[in-house]
């Protein structure tokens, strides 16, 4: 399977032509047509701060909490980077959005068999030897596909080629405990609204697979209720998330 691959997002190199959530559609399949925020239709989407746009799409965590919070094993981190989804196994308990620290999966409310939605870093065409298709389809180099390691070296070199052109750091290289998705940006990263609280570690294993694997009771006591406490904040921010994505549909229903 080869190293582990990941995407470089430069923002000092972003236009904002959406060229990538373009690529993305036709890649998987949905419905084109510009959108500004993650949805069903929309694995990657970019947001605007005062001139600099952000992409917003899964980060394809090293150790994702999406993947230890789901009950049926219904998702999977790849050795070579992408967290897979496997809409046979799963079971509609919308645990991973729970879990996920970055708000990422979209819910099918409407389906009678509802599973989640996004971004797989396009795992069909990496089993090809091909970028993703947002890096391909990107006109600027803002969003570069190649080896995680690889990336790392090159965004240190960019800093340190040009240090006032960034901030003095890789988002993504160790928070969460490392993602497949890296960023670069010439403001710190929370004026373009990363959350930078997340800390260096993993998020807490959720799962009782995850669990039993820890060697004692004390440990197994000490990861649960940081599970627990974790999973119960969390349900405050998904339980606002949800509200606002029923308006949506309510207001798509309407429109
Ligand atoms: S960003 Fe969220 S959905 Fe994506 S791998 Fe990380 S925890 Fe899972
Ligand atoms: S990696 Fe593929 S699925 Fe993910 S945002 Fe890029 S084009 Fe879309
Ligand atoms: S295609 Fe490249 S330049 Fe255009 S919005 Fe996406 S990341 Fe930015």
């Amino acid at each position: 399977m080869g190293q582990k691959k990941a995407l470089l997002i430069d923002i000092t190199l972003c236009v904002g032509c959406n060229a990538c959530q373009a690529a993305c559609k036709v890649e998987n399949k949905l419905p084109e047509g510009e959108e500004k925020a993650l949805s069903l239709s929309a694995f990657t989407a970019l947001s605007e701060h005062d001139g600099l746009f952000v992409r917003h799409m899964c980060q394809h965590c090293d150790i994702p909490t999406c993947v230890s919070a789901c009950p049926v094993g219904a998702l999977e981190k790849r050795a070579d980077g992408p967290v897979l989804y496997d809409g046979d196994k799963c079971i509609g308990c919308r645990y991973c959005m729970q879990a996920c620290p970055f708000h990422i999966p979209r819910y099918e409310w409407k389906s009678t068999r509802p599973g989640i939605k996004k971004c797989i870093l396009c795992a069909p065409r990496l089993a090809k030897g091909l970028p993703t298709a947002c890096a391909e389809a990107c006109p600027t180099g803002a969003t570069k596909f190649g080896d995680r390691n690889d990336l790392l070296i090159e965004a240190t070199n960019r800093i340190t080629a040009d240090p006032g052109k960034y901030v003095a750091k890789i988002y993504g290289k160790t928070d969460v405990g490392g993602t497949s998705v890296l960023y670069l940006s010439p403001v710190p990263f929370e004026k373009l609204g990363f959350d930078t609280r997340l800390g260096q570690e993993p998020m807490p294993l959720l799962s009782m697979n995850a669990l039993s694997k820890v060697p004692n009771v004390v440990g197994v006591g000490s990861v649960m209720l940081a599970g627990i406490w974790w999973i119960t904040n969390r349900r405050e921010d998904v339980a606002r998330e949800e509200g606002s994505r029923k308006q949506d549909s309510n207001h798509e229903n309407r429109g």
